[in-house]
């Protein structure tokens, strides 16, 4: 296959052995006349990348470890699969800048996945963007690097694909003059929507991870049960879209059949709908603007019978609140805002942290730094790095309380 033949596209995958990367090859591989895998990364899972290697055949494997790269190059060998081995941060700019990569699908989780992704931006590649965190870091900063290189910025995320999906061509002229009223940002709620205060405190990670409708990464998992999810939605549903969140409400829509809606001045709200299965908006963002087969099953209304919509509780779920207000006062506050909260997620996950104080854990961090304006990369890195040693400090003392 020849790069640049007319309808086959090469694709490289920041993140290929987790969730999104998983869906992303299923998808690809189900059009080999269309796609052909250039590079693949991980962060330290080398036997499921060097599987993956062995079956997509890509030019490129990166390991995000730099330790790992010898054992990496080591079991490529040994099972006589000829890809270069890159490392390290650099490894992955490298990638995502490709002269023969068309496409770049950034799927590494949390603000591990800023940099790579902002050289798929500068590279002016199409950019099908997963890593919702990069977007909320760095807004301003990833939006003009987008536009001043002419890259194609695509939606991953279920919303913000069916947002994109209800909106006129032009929407980038203004959604007041597109004619559009709202956007309905829906969530499912999370494993713990019926779940009173007090039941919340106790639970653990594996009830937070078993979400109802989505099978995903376990970091995001945990966002969907704080609804931080839905905060760093709103956020990056602003960059996105070049709005506020008082054009954006947020719906709990339980089934999570309906994506997310768009309501117009006439009245009429458009909606997506589909099977809550990342491969529809994967295969949406690599084909568009055409339509491909996807593997996703039909929707079938008669099963699903009833659709259900109900009002946050920003009282159980804090986190909505803060992240709101994190984009409202702009600047590095929703780069704290998301450093505090990798870090209370991972000490929840590793059984140190208890689920209710991820929400207190970020509102200090927020209370105890003072963001700047978010002018360049450096600051927004040394805030994002000032964040993830205070709530660590922060946790310390909490664990210690109890
Ligand atoms: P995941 O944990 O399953 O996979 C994460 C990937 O990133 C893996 O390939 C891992 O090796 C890589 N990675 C992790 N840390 C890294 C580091 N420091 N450097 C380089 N690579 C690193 O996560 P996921 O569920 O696939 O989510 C990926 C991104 O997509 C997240 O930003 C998430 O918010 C977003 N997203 C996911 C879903 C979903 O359904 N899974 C839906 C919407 C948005
Ligand atoms: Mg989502």
């Amino acid at each position: 296959m020849v790069y640049g033949e007319v309808g086959v596209k090469g694709i490289c995958i920041l993140g290929a052995t987790g969730s999104i990367g998983v869906s992303t090859l299923d998808v690809a591989a189900r059009h080999p006349d269309k796609y052909k895998i250039v590079a693949l990364s991980a962060n330290s899972q080398i036997d499921r990348l060097v599987e993956q290697c062995e079956q997509y055949q890509p030019e490129y494997a990166v390991i995000a470890d730099e330790n790992a790269a010898e054992e990496l190059i080591s079991k490529l060998k040994s099972k006589n699969v000829d890809a270069q081995v890159l490392a390290g941060v650099a490894g992955l700019e490298k990638i995502a800048s490709l002269p023969e990569v068309d496409y770049v699908m950034a799927a590494i989780v949390g603000a591990a996945g800023l940099k790579p992704t902002l050289a798929a931006a500068r590279a002016g590649k199409r950019i099908l963007l997963a890593n919702k965190e990069a977007l909320v870091m760095s807004g301003q900063i990833f939006m003009d690097e987008v536009k001043k290189n002419n890259a194609e910025l695509l939606p991953i995320d279920s919303e913000h694909n069916a947002i994109f999906q209800c909106m006129p061509l032009d929407y980038e002229k203004g959604l007041s003059e597109s004619g559009i009223t709202k956007i309905l940002l829906t969530g499912s709620g999370g494993p713990f929507r019926t779940r009173s205060s007090d039941e919340l405190e106790n639970v653990t990670p594996d009830e937070a991870c078993a979400h109802p409708n989505w099978s995903m990464g376990r970091k995001i998992s945990v966002d969907s049960a704080t609804m931080m999810n839905k905060g760093l939605e709103i956020i990056e549903a602003c960059w996105l879209f070049n709005t506020s969140p008082d054009n954006i409400q947020v719906v709990v829509h339980p089934q999570s059949v309906i994506h997310s809606m768009v309501q117009y001045s006439d009245g009429s709200v458009l909606a997506q709908l589909g099977q809550p299965d990342m491969r529809t908006p994967i295969a949406h963002a690599l084909s568009w603007p055409e339509r491909i087969e996807s593997g996703v099953e039909k929707l079938d209304f008669f099963e699903i019978a009833r659709l259900e919509f109900e009002q946050p509780d920003y009282e159980r779920f804090p986190c909505l609140r803060l992240a709101e207000d994190a984009i409202r006062k702009g600047g590095t506050a929703p780069a704290i805002l998301n450093a505090a909260n990798e870090v209370a997620v991972a000490s929840f996950l590793d059984n140190e942290l208890k689920f209710t104080d991820i929400a207190y854990i970020v509102e200090q961090t927020l209370a105890n730094l003072t963001s700047r304006s978010a002018d360049s990369l450096t600051e927004i890195l040394e805030d994002d790095l000032a964040a993830r040693k205070e709530a660590e400090q922060l946790i310390r003392l909490r664990v210690k309380q109890v």
